[in-house]
């Protein structure tokens, strides 16, 4: 069977590049393994799509959860995430997360990342479903940005990595189950590049954009996932997209995320009517795990025929609001609301993926010279359900381990030089842009945070329907884009359909329950 590309190339007439490392994406997951890898002496080019800091991580605002604190310890940490996993964390990688976990945080630190203080000592925050105070955070809501910002100007002082803007990985040269590199297009000279290494890192985080309604930035397509799913790679976890509880619900604003430490510091949930519904829902009220405030605001929502509900901050003194969220605060300041007394109007959007490339604990996939971290990657750590501020410090930690793994077992580059080529594509216009506009609403319509097996089948037919594109050249970045949106939101929905129980970041209203038998993962292999 001829393997599948997004367009049609010759590697022999192209040009090449031979690196250590072949990182992609710019996200703490992207940055720091090639920090690591760097500082061990590989030389490593990072290939990003757009800015260096357009990525998810710079738009990370609550924190990064650490076992620090006085009265925390890695266990307890443990035994929460494995809570909000709901029963299908791996359980070594929570172990390898929590423990691991302080050590990569210190090392941000040393790198210049200046996380907030009180009294001389880190403060640490509380967010949903953890049980102690334990989220470190920056310029109170800018977390990620100062992530980001710090890792990204230690990279550019660094003389072993190239960071490569405005370059999008295409497809993976895969040949006998190893990777030999990856086919890049140049978006600013719009042409194509091959980059050969030792290893090929995925570092390309997740995929809000498949739903209308989403709390990330637009580079956010999936592609890394569909690049290594074309490529052979297994898949898992697929149906398992957390949606975030809180996002600013205003006509004509952004879909803005209002972090959840905000209800860690002492919000409350309520509907049009000012019921607090959340303490009649959970024992844990606003600070139930993500999945039961989703399901518990939109069934609120739908009881007060409503399309949002609201955070109050008003019983709350506003000095605290204003040093804590002093982002959040301008933002939703821009569009009229005072948010130390106005009512915030909220409702769920999709926020973060569960699924991914699958991974050992090392980060490598089931092709050789292939590894995976952060978003884009899954190990089952975060289960069926991520626990919050989880998130950053995955990618910290088994970006570490892939670097570390590498060094271990001494992996050099494979020895023979293959040429890869493609030239059975049809070229003519598809109408991209009317699929993606089509992908965005199904995906928002039938694979959301409430699934029905017959939405799920609608979505499906969807996919079915646009198949026939995958025999066509898709030439231009967001036209690439499309194919890997719609090859990703196809395992979406056919893991989801076939997962029949609730479970985390899936529910279906046709099987409401968890069931023992389903305690397992799916995993999905072109
Ligand atoms: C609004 C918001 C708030 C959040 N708050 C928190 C929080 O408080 N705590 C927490 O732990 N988590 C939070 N998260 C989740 C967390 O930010 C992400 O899961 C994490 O940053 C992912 O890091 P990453 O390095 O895997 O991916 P990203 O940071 O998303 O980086 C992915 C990189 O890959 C690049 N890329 C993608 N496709 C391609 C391609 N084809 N070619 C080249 N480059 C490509 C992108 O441009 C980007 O540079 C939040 C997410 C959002 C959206």
């Amino acid at each position: 069977m001829k393997p599948d590309y997004l367009v049609n190339f010759d590697t022999r007439q192209l040009p090449q590049d031979y690196w250590d490392y072949v990182i992609i994406g710019s996200g703490i997951a992207g940055l720091y393994a090639a920090y690591m890898a760097s500082s061990i002496g590989k030389k490593v080019v990072v290939i990003t799509k757009q800015a260096v800091d357009n990525s998810n991580t710079d738009k990370a605002q609550g924190g990064i959860a650490a076992a620090l604190g006085t009265s925390d310890s890695p266990e307890l940490h443990y035994d929460d995430t494995l809570m909000a996993g709901a029963g299908l964390c791996d359980e070594s990688a929570v172990k390898i997360l929590v423990n691991e976990g302080p050590g990569r945080v210190r090392e941000l630190i040393e790198i210049g990342a200046r996380f907030d203080q009180k009294g001389g000592e880190l403060a640490l925050t509380k967010e949903g479903a953890h049980s102690r105070r334990r989220i470190l955070h920056a310029s109170g809501d800018a977390t990620g940005a100062e992530i980001q910002r710090a890792l990204a100007s230690r990279i550019r002082e660094d003389k072993n990595v190239l960071v490569l803007e405005n370059h999008q990985a295409v497809d993976l040269l895969v040949h006998d189950d190893t990777c030999y590199g990856i086919l890049v297009y140049d978006r600013s000279a719009e042409g194509l590049h091959v980059y050969r290494g030792a290893g090929v890192i995925l570092a390309t985080g997740g995929l809000g954009m498949l739903y209308e309604h989403n709390t990330n930035p637009e580079v956010a397509t999936g592609d890394g996932i569909a690049i290594a799913y074309r490529a052979g790679a297994e898949v898992m976890d697929m149906e398992f997209i957390q949606f975030h509880p809180t996002v600013l619900s205003l006509p004509g604003a952004p879909r803005f995320l209002i972090s959840e430490a905000v209800r860690g510091e002492g919000a409350y949930l309520r509907n049009r009517y000012g019921d607090r519904f959340m303490v009649r829902c959970h024992d844990l009220a606003e600070l139930a795990p993500r999945n039961v405030v989703v399901r518990a605001i939109l069934s609120e929502m739908a009881n007060t025929a409503s399309e949002k509900v609201f955070l109050d901050l008003s019983h709350m003194s506003p000095d605290l609001v204003r040093e804590r969220f002093p982002n959040i605060l301008k933002t939703c300041a821009k569009y009229g609301l005072d948010i130390t007394r106005d009512p915030v109007p909220v409702a769920p959007a999709a926020h973060y993926m569960m699924g991914g490339v699958k991974t050992n604990l090392n980060g490598e996939t089931s092709i050789r010279g292939l590894y995976a971290c952060g978003e884009a990657a899954c190990l089952g750590v975060h289960g069926a359900n991520r626990l919050a501020s989880n998130s950053l410090l995955d990618g910290l930690v088994f970006g570490h381990r892939i670097v570390e793994c590498v060094k271990k077992y001494k992996i050099g580059r494979p020895k023979k030089q293959i040429e890869f080529a493609c030239d059975w594509l049809d070229s003519g216009p598809v109408g991209y842009n009317k699929i993606r506009t089509g992908l965005r609403t199904v995906m928002n319509q039938n694979v959301g945070p409430v699934r029905t097996g017959e939405g799920l089948k609608k979505a499906i037919e969807f996919f079915n329907k646009y198949s026939y594109i995958n025999k066509h050249e898709a030439t231009s970045p967001p036209d690439m884009e499309v194919r890997n949106m719609l090859e990703v939101g196809s395992l979406i929905a056919e893991s989801a359909l076939m997962r029949t129980e609730s479970r985390g970041g899936h529910y279906r209203l046709d099987y409401p329950d968890s069931r023992d038998s389903w305690r397992k993962h799916l995993i999905l292999r072109k």
